[in-house]
């Protein structure tokens, strides 16, 4: 075994997650005979990085997806504040967003004035922001689309990436990529799952086939270091339970106070060490114990409906066995009237909550989203579950 992001050999298993279908692949028909692959998670004791050992081709994960972050209101808000942010901080001229997803981030840049360039691997996603009228292309961003996306976009000033670096088999490849369309001068912005809060809240539902890396300050540095980058600035956004933010550049930069107050606060905690990702492990089984019981006897009650049909709510279902769950609620006309990976569980949209009165139980796999979704719903009169950070019942 060898770490995908160093080459080191110091790696070792932490985390065996069972054979389980794609989280992304909806079908229309009931699919119980999906194809299923097993998830082993490494941690790299030389780079500090969380990885997932199998990948899986980019093609058939990321062509046809069915995420589609203008659908979830969080996200919007989260994008359009970050537009702002970016706009105001550093006055890009021009931006290359890899993995623009439906142009959820460049149409409140292009608002700004920015000029904006987008390129997603799925081809209905960047459709989606073709129709808003944004400079999109479906086209992987790497070394062997280089030319062709150079010819396009000419040189940038800021490079962003908001939740699909970690997509990337190759991350040495990408920053490479990067250097070659980014000005001297210019900025790499980076949003990726946090490690630290991966840690913290036990997310073990969000280690699925598309997220192949998990980074930490510590990692994320050692990475950039090696191709030429120097942190400038870091922070812990909320965004999908807990999120960094990184801006680097090839300059050496003024790195900024939060920079090294998170790294001060990784080593203090023992984040990056086996010993803690090894403990993240035990408790993570057990949590999956815990919700596992507790929604089993839920059962008594009446059905159980889960809420939120993304990655976390496969991992639930196939990992805890939770297939007593009638229906999967979701918004998304991406998911909905569809079934659930590897399952006979259809979903449905929310308002088919107030036709049928026989669910008494609703397992929100959307955790981090659960104040927001239980609000939307004043008609449901029984009672609301979270897994995580930890199982709990009725918000
Ligand atoms: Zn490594």
């Amino acid at each position: 075994m060898e770490c995908r992001v160093c080459a080191s050999s110091d790696v070792v298993e932490i985390f065996a997650i069972p054979p389980i279908p794609l989280v992304g692949e909806f079908t229309s028909k009931p699919n119980i005979q999906a194809d299923l692959f097993p998830i082993t998670v490494l941690h790299c004791d030389n780079c500090k990085v969380l990885q997932i050992k199998e990948s899986i081709n980019s093609e058939r994960l990321f062509q046809e997806y069915s995420f589609s972050s203008s659908t979830v209101a969080g996200l919007v808000r989260h994008f359009t504040d970050y537009a702002t942010w970016i706009w105001e901080r550093y006055k890009p001229a021009k931006v290359l967003e890899v993995g623009c997803n439906d142009g959820v981030l460049l149409s409140p840049l292009a608002r700004h004035g920015v000029e904006v360039f987008g390129l997603d691997i799925s081809e209905n996603i960047t459709q989606l922001a073709k129709s808003k009228g944004l400079n999109a292309q479906a086209l992987e961003f790497g070394e062997k689309n280089l030319a062709k996306i150079l010819a396009w976009t000419g040189e940038v000033d800021f490079v962003t990436a908001s939740n699909t670096f970690p997509h990337n088999e190759d991350p040495n490849g990408f920053l490479e990529a990067v250097t070659k369309v980014l000005t001297s001068d210019g900025r790499l912005a980076l949003e990726v799952m946090y490690a630290g809060s991966l840690q913290d809240t036990l997310q073990w539902d969000t280690i699925y086939h598309e997220h192949l890396h998990f980074h930490s300050l510590t990692s994320l540095q050692n990475l950039l270091n090696r191709h030429g980058f120097y942190l400038e600035y870091a922070e812990i956004v909320p965004m999908h339970a807990g999120s960094l933010r990184i801006i680097a550049s090839k300059r050496v930069p003024n790195t900024t106070p939060e920079v090294n107050l998170i790294l001060k606060q990784e080593l203090d905690s023992g984040l990056n060490s086996r010993e803690n990702w090894n403990e993240f492990a035990t408790k993570c089984w057990n949590s999956i114990e815990v919700t596992k019981s507790r929604l089993t006897e839920r059962q008594k009650f009446g059905e159980i409906w889960a809420y939120g049909a993304a990655g976390r709510a496969t991992m639930w279902i196939k990992v805890a066995k939770l297939d007593f769950i009638k229906k999967v609620i979701d918004s998304s006309p991406l998911r909905a009237g569809h079934f659930m990976p590897g399952s006979n569980i259809p979903i449905v949209f929310p308002n088919e909550l107030q036709r049928d009165q026989s669910v008494k139980t609703i397992f929100v796999t959307a955790w981090n989203y659960a104040e927001g979704i239980a609000a939307q719903h004043p008609e449901f009169e029984g009672v609301w579950t979270v897994p995580l950070p930890e199982y709990s019942e009725s918000l």
